[in-house]
């Protein structure tokens, strides 16, 4: 197996299977976020203890690429400290973006998030890529307004 088809099968996985799927009823952040574009729509729970995201959860409905993304996110982000989760969402973006080169160094930083990357050469799919994590980001910053990638 070669690693494109290894990368989509965690895709494809992750759709199939989300984890930390559904709606968390003690969260202490929340946001909701919407790809009008693709029309993926969810819904990102936080607890987050002194600073650290102790749970993450999900629930929307999204393409395959948006809901894979929101479930690596959630087992990614469980542990870190907000510093942390602001790090790698800024990485995951200048990469999605084309700000920043995809080498070793970057890639062993993103570990699993890597195989998201292959949306790079697709504009319109780096939103369904980001979405969650903009919706993560609007929650842990309290930004009011509901999150759109437009
Ligand atoms: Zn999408």
């Amino acid at each position: 197996m070669d690693l494109r088809e290894l990368y989509q099968d965690l895709i494809v996985d992750h759709n199939k299977r989300p984890r930390n799927f559904g709606k968390l009823d003690d969260a202490t952040y929340f946001a909701e976020g919407f790809n009008p574009l693709c029309g993926d729509q969810l819904t990102v729970y936080l607890y987050v203890d002194a600073e650290r995201v102790t749970k993450v959860q999900f629930e929307g409905e999204g393409c395959a690429i948006s809901t894979a993304s929101a479930s690596m996110m959630t087992e990614i982000l469980t542990g870190k400290t907000i510093a942390e989760a602001d790090a790698l969402f800024e990485l995951f973006h200048q990469v999605l973006i084309g700000e920043k080169e995809l080498d070793d160094d970057t890639t062993s930083k993103l570990g699993k998030l890597a195989v998201l990357t292959g949306v790079r050469a697709y504009p319109s799919r780096v939103k369904c890529a980001t979405l969650a994590w903009h919706t993560c980001q609007g929650a842990l910053h309290k930004k009011q307004e509901a999150i759109s990638t437009e």
